[in-house]
């Protein structure tokens, strides 16, 4: 399994990041987890525009899903269209929310370009990835995932607070990507996002084999969420993501 940080800003796109996306490939699949704003536009450094082959939108804040409007044009009006509808795995509110942020009539709504199947916790097959989709702790409906294959896995927070659901999903995992939104401070909010250092309990407590800091925040000093997150004791590698950079599983 292939992994490509995309996008890796949190909340919004900064100077370096479009907001959270992350491919993945196997097999010549290509998935997608999440799809948010500014991520259309470096996806295309790394893959063809008509490429993807699924997509897994942890939950409906916009720098999570929003460039799926864009993607919509794209699959609906490109010059070969139309093109093959894409599964979109994701809460079951998403077809109305992202019509209304397209701007777009009740019917045919973004199924044209789109085949949307509601996110329900469990285990399911996409493509050959193994997905495991758990709820986590956010003010919407929010999932992490644990995606398999060849014997190899990751774990993707999404956004969320503590959650024992987090270290479940990322049981041993090779890799985790985790977010880490918040400077770590005394009183931090519950339910909401991380911080660094919660990153790194939650991987300690995982067991997870290294530790990728994403959502990263871009008013925030990243060397101050790297700082934080050595003092979660978590004895494995740790780093900040970076969109373009690439984890070969194997
Ligand atoms: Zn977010
Ligand atoms: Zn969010």
């Amino acid at each position: 399994m292939k992994v490509t940080i995309v996008g890796c800003s949190g909340s919004f796109p900064g100077p370096d990041s479009p907001a959270s996306c992350y491919l993945l490939e196997a097999e010549g699949f290509r998935m997608l987890l999440d799809f948010g704003s500014g991520a259309l536009g470096a996806l295309q450094r790394h893959i063809g525009l008509y490429d993807v082959d699924a997509i897994c939108l942890s939950h409906l804040h916009a720098d999570h899903c929003l460039d799926l409007c864009g993607y919509h044009v794209v699959r609906t009006y490109g010059p070969a269209a139309p093109y093959p509808r894409v599964p979109v795995y994701a809460p079951a509110d998403a077809p109305r929310r992202l019509a209304d942020a397209y701007g777009m009539p009740d019917e045919p709504a973004l199924e044209t370009a789109f085949d949307f199947r509601a996110l329900a916790p469990g285990t399911f097959e996409v493509g050959p990835f193994t997905v495991t989709a758990g709820l986590v702790n956010h003010p919407v409906e929010a999932y992490g995932f644990r995606v398999a294959h060849g014997g190899r896995s990751i774990a993707y927070s999404g956004d969320t607070g503590q959650s024992d659901e987090l270290v479940r999903l990322a049981d041993g995992v090779d890799l985790m990507l985790c977010e880490a939104s918040f400077l770590d401070q005394p009183d931090l909010p519950t339910d909401l996002h991380l911080s660094g250092r919660q990153a790194a309990e939650h991987a300690a407590k995982a067991g997870a084999g290294r530790l990728v800091l994403t959502h990263l925040v871009p008013w925030h000093d990243t060397a101050r969420v790297l700082d934080d997150a050595a003092h979660g004791g978590y004895d494995g590698p740790i780093e900040l993501a970076r969109s373009g950079a690439v984890y070969e599983l194997a």
